[in-house]
């Protein structure tokens, strides 16, 4: 089976090494150096045995074999050493490497279009990248040490036939031919190296997120204590592993015919210079320690053949994988990033208006059908319906983490297409569900940044309603979040990261504010006072509100009520409960509900 690649073996192995050069300039250098001490230590005992013998076929002088011996030794020593030392400094490259790699995928995640980022082809290839970082025998660290190797195996060839050469010619030409046959043989086997990685990828994937992910995250610990899912999880492992044995097994059965042929190679190639070499004692050419030394060459020679064939594989499959990381890394950024600002007067209060805004995840399904409405600077709008009715995907495409299939979304009535988008997330104060905390400190979590305004931050988690529980933490607002990460540091509950979220988008104090369902971890009486807190907070800002419970929402300019991607109620909450529409019937329904709690209570 041949895979299609993006680019050739040459033109990946050209990339890698550059990206090598790139990493380390003395990346190269270095086993072009190494592989003169790591020949020469090899060749060493082969050099003593055929010394040695020479002195027997003349005499047995002991001196003589005391010397040899100790130049030997001295030898050897210096080699061995040259050796190890360029060895580690090379692995030290091999690291290096991998983390230039793995920087640049982490950059690349941030600068790749958030629609993207989301899909699940984008996933894949994200996988795939980091198997490249992460797949140590083939991938971004493995390259080094293939290179090395190569400059070793090389050099031992070149070294061998040099000698061989001064022998019979012929014997060289042996030597290149059957080079050539193990070659040629062993360029197929990255073929189905690439098809055992294919397959076992995703298994791998699944295994370590049942086997070493899930099971072991504290969070999931009550679940599985209280579910008993422990019972649940073992049977699917077992099912992956059956997946894994039949993949192996269908690997190891074309490896076992390589093998084998390779062998058959080796048989022939030792027979027939055998035979040249015996004729040529026979006939007086060469002595007896030539004889040895010839054919203790002879193995280092097949030792360094199969390893520039094994190299080779080894660059096929890291070029393979090195592929997958380029497509990932050569998408395309994020567009307008380095463009002017468009509107300067964007810091002023913004209008937004949506007009006849359609949007589809995948090309299939309408999540949001011809939505409309104009919010003007410094209103506020609550956005409620069922789950799934498209208010978030209303935001998401506000924010321009999306683009719209057709329709304009206008900011101080410019398509917000037209801003670059580093400048339009600017524009927004926004509370997701979900939303990313860091392990670091309270304040700089609330800041997100490690330089931040003290006063500020402190006014922010004070207005947010976080104030109280943070003072009551050993080290303040100092105090690391992430009791896993961080020694002596903290967790928050659910409700009380959700104020420091509603601290976060208070200190960033931009023009337009979207607080989608932040606070759904709070009881009603809670969330209640933090929206009316906002509300007098925002009062110039736009402002945006999704949430579920919608008595919460009441205090908004204009309440649009969604429906299956469409807008199908708008207006104050006394006009829509007029109305006695959906937003009438849900409003009810939920005032019973909390009616028939207190009830309880
Ligand atoms: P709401 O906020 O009103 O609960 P959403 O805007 O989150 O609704 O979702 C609207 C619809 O879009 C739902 O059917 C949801 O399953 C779908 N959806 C949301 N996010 C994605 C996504 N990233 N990919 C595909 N479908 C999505």
């Amino acid at each position: 089976m041949t895979y299609k690649t993006k680019y050739s073996v040459l033109e990946n192995s050209k990339y890698m090494i550059s990206h090598i050069k790139r990493a380390d300039k003395s990346a190269i250098s270095l086993a072009v150096f190494y592989a003169f001490p790591s020949v020469m230590a090899t060749l060493m005992s082969t050099l003593l045995l055929k010394t040695l013998i020479g002195i027997l076929e003349n005499g047995a002088d002991l001196t003589k074999i005391i010397q040899a011996v100790g130049v030997f030794v001295l030898f050897s020593s210096i080699f061995t050493v040259a050796k190890n030392y360029l060895e580690t400094r090379h692995s030290v490259i091999s690291t290096k490497y991998r983390l230039y790699c793995q920087t640049h995928i982490i950059e690349k995640n941030m600068r790749i279009p958030y629609e993207k980022i989301e899909s699940r082809e984008n996933r894949k290839l994200l996988d795939k990248a980091n198997e490249f970082v992460a797949y140590s025998s083939k991938g971004a660290n493995a390259t080094v040490t293939i290179l090395r190797e190569l400059a070793v195996n090389l050099v031992g060839v070149f070294s061998v036939c040099a000698v061989f050469f001064a022998v019979d010619i012929r014997l060289v030409a042996i030597l290149i031919i059957v080079g050539v046959c193990t070659f040629l043989l062993y360029s197929r086997e990255s073929d189905n190296e690439k098809n055992y990685q294919d397959k076992n990828v995703p298994i791998t994937k699944k295994t370590v997120y049942l086997a070493i992910g899930k099971p072991t995250e504290i969070k999931a610990a009550k679940d599985i204590r209280v579910f008993n899912i422990s019972s649940w999880f073992s049977p699917l492992i077992d099912i992956l592993i059956g997946e894994r044995k039949e993949i192996i097994a269908s690997f190891l059965k074309s490896d076992f015919k390589l093998i084998s042929a390779d062998a058959f190679i080796i048989l022939l190639r030792e027979g027939v210079t055998i035979y040249f070499l015996i004729s040529n004692v026979l006939k007086g050419r060469i002595s007896v320690s030539d004889f040895v030394f010839y054919f203790a060459l002879l193995n280092a020679f097949s030792l360094w053949i199969r390893g520039i064939c094994l190299g080779y594989q080894w660059t096929k499959a890291a070029c393979l994988l090195c592929d997958d990381y380029r497509i990932y890394i050569e998408q395309k950024d994020e567009e307008n990033e380095d463009s002017e600002p468009i509107c300067k007067e964007l810091y002023a209060p913004c209008s937004v208006e949506f007009k006849n805004v359609c949007f589809s995840y995948d090309g299939k399904t309408q999540v949001l059908k011809n939505i409309s409405f104009k919010a003007e600077k410094g209103e506020k709008i609550a956005l409620v319906g069922e789950n799934g009715a498209g208010k978030t995907t209303c935001m998401k495409l506000l924010s321009g983490l999306y683009l719209t299939n057709s329709g304009e979304i206008l900011l101080n009535g410019k398509d917000i297409s037209l801003y670059p988008k580093q400048q339009l997330f600017s524009l927004f104060s926004a509370v997701f569900q979900n939303s990313l905390f860091l392990p670091a400190t309270v304040a700089e979590n609330v800041a997100l940044s490690v330089d931040y305004d003290k006063d500020r931050m402190k006014d922010a988690l004070k207005m947010a309603g976080l104030a109280d529980k943070i003072k009551t933490l050993k080290h303040g607002e100092n105090t690391l979040l992430d009791k896993e990460l961080n020694k002596g540091g903290t967790d928050l509950s659910g409700g009380e990261m959700q104020k420091l979220f509603l601290a976060r988008a208070l200190y960033k104090d931009a023009p337009i504010v979207i607080l989608d369902e932040p606070t759904s971890a709070l009881d009603p009486i809670a969330e209640n006072e933090i929206y009316l807190k906002f509300n007098s907070l925002t009062e110039n800002k736009t402002s945006f509100y999704i949430s579920h419970r919608l008595s919460s929402t009441r205090f908004c300019d204009r309440i649009l009520f969604l429906k299956d991607g469409k807008i199908i109620e708008s207006g104050t909450h006394d006009e829509l409960m007029a109305l006695k529409g959906g937003y009438f019937r849900m409003y009810e329904m939920q005032s019973y509900y909390y009616r028939e709690q207190e009830g309880t209570l």
